[in-house]
């Protein structure tokens, strides 16, 4: 998503800032590992800072990181103006508006939805698969079946505006993800809460106009979220099918563990997708990836391929967006 001037107004009056981005924006480069702290709270994309705003709450009355997280992307989901996550977002090729989504606590309890349609919070829902049920992934026609069972309500999530760009879209039904501008993205957001423990969450619309059916990095443990409450936590945004590729936010939590901070070990994992990449395709042009990381003492990385991801970032004090650091030039 590129920081567009409608997002930052909408963020400019959430937060009570002028119209002068300079607070709120900090430098690129200004993204490595801070000082140790908690509660922190770190999601992805500029839809983040408010998400944020409302898991830091949360956390700082010392609620769980997992039911933080939780919270904090549903605030998200529910906006229909974010057109890449939860209701309003854009549906696949059949015009259908299919949900991807996972969490993850920090005693390595898991749960998953994907392809789930008409459920405003699929979040909610792989919690309740994560709680109430002996799996950890529920797809398609039997995730809605569990979430009309536990009381989730049947909604239509088409709105106006997303199904009047699919039938644009329909005129040369062309697939072609676009790098940063917002036909993708996701939320994706992790915690370490005041008693020291990590969550995360993932949600997402996937890639507007995919084939109907098709499932990205988000809702795949290890893939678009990994958490180890023992070492940290990441999570990833951009073209799942590269992220997936190398299982990234597992290979990120991997990385810290053998000793790398969260930002050397976003830059790790972004270097091995290029290279990857780089070897399978040659062209990389189209392909954007982002990964944001937090350890166990609070401390965060991120790392993306192309120029253009950001982060939200949110401990005592502090609530800003940054601009991620590039393995490729802009
Ligand atoms: N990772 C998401 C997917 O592939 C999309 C995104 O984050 O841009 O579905």
């Amino acid at each position: 998503m590129i920081f567009t001037r409608r997002h930052f107004l909408k963020l400019a009056t959430a937060f009570g800032l002028s119209t002068n981005a300079g607070p709120l924006l900090a430098k690129p480069g200004s993204t490595s590992s801070g000082p140790a702290r908690k509660p922190v709270v770190i999601s992805t994309w500029d839809f983040g800072l408010q998400a944020n705003k409302l898991a830091f709450n949360l956390l700082q009355q010392g609620q769980r990181a997992v039911d933080a997280v939780q919270q904090g992307v549903m605030l998200t989901e529910a906006d229909p103006t974010e057109r890449s996550v939860g209701y309003g977002g854009r549906p696949d090729r059949d015009g259908k508006v299919t949900l991807d989504a996972c969490i993850m606590d920090e005693f390595a309890n898991i749960g998953a939805v994907a392809v789930l349609q008409h459920i405003k919070h699929p979040v909610a829902v792989a919690r309740a698969v994560m709680e109430h049920t002996p799996h950890v992934m529920l797809v398609g026609q039997g995730a809605l079946d569990f979430a009309l069972e536990q009381g989730f309500v049947r909604e239509n999530l088409l709105t106006p505006e997303s199904e009047q760009e699919w039938r644009q879209w329909l005129k040369d039904a062309n697939y072609r993800p676009v790098v940063n501008i917002e036909n993708h993205d996701t939320i994706g957001m992790l915690a370490l809460d005041s008693h020291g423990n990590l969550a995360g969450a993932c949600t997402t619309s996937g890639m507007a106009f995919k084939m109907h059916g098709r499932v990205g990095d988000s809702p795949i443990i290890g893939a678009g979220l990994y958490v180890d409450n023992e070492v940290g936590a990441a999570t990833a945004t951009g073209h799942g099918e590269e992220v997936i590729r190398v299982t990234g936010s597992f290979l990120v939590v991997e990385l810290m563990r053998q000793g790398f901070s969260p930002q050397q070990a976003c830059e790790q994992a972004v270097q091995r997708i290029y290279h990857k990449l780089k070897l399978r395709q040659g062209n990389i042009a189209d392909t954007q990836i982002g990964f944001i990381a937090l350890n166990k003492q609070g401390e965060h990385g991120s790392y993306c391929l192309q120029p253009g991801f950001n982060f939200a970032l949110q401990h005592a004090g502090s609530a800003q967006l940054h601009a991620a650091s590039a393995l490729l030039a802009s």
